[in-house]
């Protein structure tokens, strides 16, 4: 989608670090990191947030947490614990409009 951030990191059109890639998401890391580790992971598709009708995409959304898990491991943090969210509109703290999963860990959380 022309003007959303994440398309144009999906795209290559801006600048991320990206640490994994595959047919359908994009992981990168964070530009302002709340934990040592603090990656992104996108869909490649546009999807503006779970308030979305979603009812298509289960596939999807289960293939996000897969390779939520999968990066959690790769990462090293699957033994300490690592926290996923996905904030959900404004009042939750979404400030990109393109469904991002945060998956942070490498300290303990509050
Ligand atoms: P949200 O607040 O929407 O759940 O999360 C957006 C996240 O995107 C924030 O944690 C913010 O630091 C990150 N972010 C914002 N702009 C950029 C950017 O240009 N590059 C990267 N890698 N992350 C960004
Ligand atoms: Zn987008």
């Amino acid at each position: 989608m022309s003007g959303c951030l994440f398309c144009d990191i999906v795209a290559r059109e801006k600048p991320a670090r990206i640490v994994f890639e595959d047919e359908r998401c994009v992981a990168f890391e964070d530009i302002r990191p709340h934990a040592p580790v603090h990656l992104l992971l996108v869909p490649r598709k546009h999807i503006s947030s779970l308030n979305e009708d979603l009812s298509a995409e289960k596939e999807l959304l289960g293939h996000l947490l897969v390779a939520a898990a999968k990066l959690a491991k790769e990462n090293g943090i699957d033994g300490t614990g690592y926290r996923i969210t996905i904030n959900t509109n404004a009042g939750a703290g979404q400030t990109i409009f393109h469904l991002h999963v945060h998956i942070l860990g490498g300290r303990t959380m509050r």
